[in-house]
């Protein structure tokens, strides 16, 4: 018993005592290779989450650029023709106020002679004063003054006038027709005053007939200017040389001194022109102005910039509706073929993975590679899998073979009886020993040893079933597996064993005998205990003298040459 297990192959032993992985995987191959392979992060990015990301950002780029560049272009020419229409718009007003500011001043001057004729007569003047009141709806009042200024005659009477003094010189110093600017009137309203000089027939200056215009409440120039009304949001209105302002949309604005007004200055300094800037109420405004040069007057027509902004917003919100339904489309189109060009990768990088796994050649062969670089990359997959696969399989036979006689090694064994053992498939353990082994060594030398063993190693292949695991578990050591055996058929394996040994004539050696130890698994007991009741049977088969077989139970010689 000693003995026994002094003699049993120490490696086997240790193996089963403490359990080994069980299969060699095809982990310990890729990590000979993985070895010398640089070890970086695993990158959290996946190639479809790229393409995605690049196209969303080229298509937001794409648009907001679009935008960007229409917005500017846009902007520069809506204010750009603002300017130009203004400029024109105030350019037209101001001729129709001319052309009804000269009107008065024809009216007016034709007046003056009738009256220059009868200057004395001053019913005749008190008539035409009237006559010129009711004929012309522009003027609130009328009068005639003598070459002093004193108001000889005046209509309506109910003002009064007849007797004051003009207030104004000026129209009296230069003997002119002449437009003044805003003032504030005998009565107490804001006009302009309207006049032409009267001379008698022989060239002396008699005075002046005039008309004023009342600028706070309806007048000629301002059913002028309301016809003109615009629905773009410009307006325009008139100012005098003083500033003053002689008529706005606004009434309010009637009568205010634009002191401080760019544009105002600029349109009293030019006599037509276009600009761009800050209102007096701080609003920045596209401008166009033009003069009256009978009166020094100026027309200006502005349109606020926030009102071409306004204008430009809408258009563009229009235009983004407009493009919605493309760039949703267009996006959808760059997801779609963002997934068709990533997931071929994907599941060939997923594929890549698990090279070494049976069925990855046919998981890789699966992968769709509609275009070059997938099919490229899948045939040097398909290729590597290839190759992993058959030096996988050339690493596997080789970690499970025995060198020199190629039966399974100790390795085949415990991996085979793992199992056997998982699936509670039963087995007889067949131990094998050659008898006076060293003998064949020490006489005839190592390599015929080796020769004999691998003779006896083929021997007991062709005396066992193709079922059966013969190992070569130490150096001359042997051990038979019979799968589903039981007592009766591993005595008579062995048996059988025993005597194709005992009478096979082996290469220089001659005859040798072999002695065997038969064992069966019982349920219920680890395999390690069959395999050493095995070679404890083996051994009282030697002790016994042997080239013999001892069996389970019987535990007696079953056969003796
Ligand atoms: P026994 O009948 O008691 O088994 O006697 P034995 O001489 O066979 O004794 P044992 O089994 O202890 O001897 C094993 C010998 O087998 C020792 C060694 O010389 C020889 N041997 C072991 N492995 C090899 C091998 O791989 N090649 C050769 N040629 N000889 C081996
Ligand atoms: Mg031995
Ligand atoms: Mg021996």
């Amino acid at each position: 018993m000693q003995k026994a297990t002094q003699d049993t192959p120490q490696g086997a032993r240790s193996a089963f005592a403490t359990p080994r992985r069980r299969y060699f995987t095809k982990s310990h191959a890729f990590s000979i290779r993985m070895r010398h392979m640089p070890t970086r992060p695993r990158p959290k990015l996946t190639l479809r989450t790229l393409l995605l990301a690049f196209a969303l950002i080229c298509a937001i780029a794409t648009l907001a650029n679009t935008f960007v560049v229409m917005f500017t272009t846009q902007k520069a020419e809506l204010v750009e023709n603002a300017l130009q229409t203004n400029e024109a718009y105030a350019a037209r007003i101001a001729t129709s106020v001319e052309e009804v500011l000269s009107s008065e001043l024809d009216r007016l001057g034709f007046a003056s002679t009738v009256i220059g004729r009868a200057f004395t007569d001053r019913s005749a003047l008190h008539d035409e004063a009237h006559r010129l009141l009711s004929q012309d709806h522009s003027f609130n009042s009328v009068l005639i003054a003598n070459a002093e200024g004193k108001i000889i005659a005046s209509a309506p009477s109910s003002l009064q006038l007849d007797g004051q003094v003009l207030q104004r010189r000026s129209p009296l110093t230069r003997r002119e027709p002449m437009i003044s600017d805003a003032f504030k009137s005998l009565a107490g309203n804001l006009v302009v005053f309207v006049s032409h000089p009267i001379f008698s027939r022989n060239g002396e200056y008699l005075g002046l007939v005039g008309g004023s215009i009342r600028l706070e409440q309806k007048n000629t120039l301002q059913a002028l200017m309301d016809l003109n009304i615009r629905e773009d949001g410009a307006h325009v209105y008139l100012v005098d040389s003083h500033r003053q302002v002689l008529y706005h949309p606004d009434p309010e604005r009637i009568g205010t001194i634009l002191a401080t007004d760019p544009i105002v200055e600029a349109a009293l300094q030019h006599s037509y022109g276009s600009m761009r800037a800050m209102n007096s109420s701080g609003n920045e405004m596209l401008a166009g102005f033009a003069s009256i040069p009978s009166s020094r007057w100026s027309v200006i027509s502005q349109r606020p910039l926030s009102n071409i902004e306004a204008t430009l917003e809408a258009t563009t919100i229009k235009v983004a509706k407009g493009i919605l339904p493309l760039g949703v489309f267009g996006l959808l189109l760059i997801w779609w073929l963002g997934v068709k060009i990533s997931v071929p990768l994907s599941r060939l990088a997923e594929s890549a993975k698990r090279l070494d796994a049976p069925e990855s050649y046919e998981r890789i062969l699966a992968v769709p590679a509609d275009y070059f670089e997938s099919w490229q990359i899948r045939r040097a997959l398909l290729l590597g899998a290839n190759l992993l696969q058959e030096k996988i399989g050339r690493l596997n036979q080789q970690a499970h073979s025995d060198p020199l006689t190629g039966l399974a090694n100790r390795r085949a064994m415990e991996e085979t009886l793992a199992l056997w053992q998982q699936t509670l498939k039963t087995f007889a353990a067949i131990a094998v020993d050659i008898d006076h082994f060293k003998r064949v060594n020490d006489t005839y030398g190592h390599a015929v040893g080796d020769e004999a063993l691998r003779t006896v190693a083929q021997l007991m292949r062709q005396a066992s079933r193709p079922d059966d695991l013969v190992c070569r578990v130490g150096g001359e050591e042997f051990l038979l597996l019979l799968p589903n055996g039981s007592i009766a058929t591993g005595a008579e394996v062995a048996e059988r064993l025993r005597t194709v040994i005992e009478a096979a004539e082996l290469d220089t050696v001659g005859h040798i005998t072999i002695s065997l130890g038969v064992a069966l698994w019982r349920a219920g007991e680890s395999m390690s205990d069959t395999l050493e009741r095995s070679d404890r049977l083996l051994y009282q088969a030697k002790a016994q003298g042997r080239n013999r077989v001892v069996t389970e139970k019987e535990l007696s010689a079953v056969a003796q040459s």
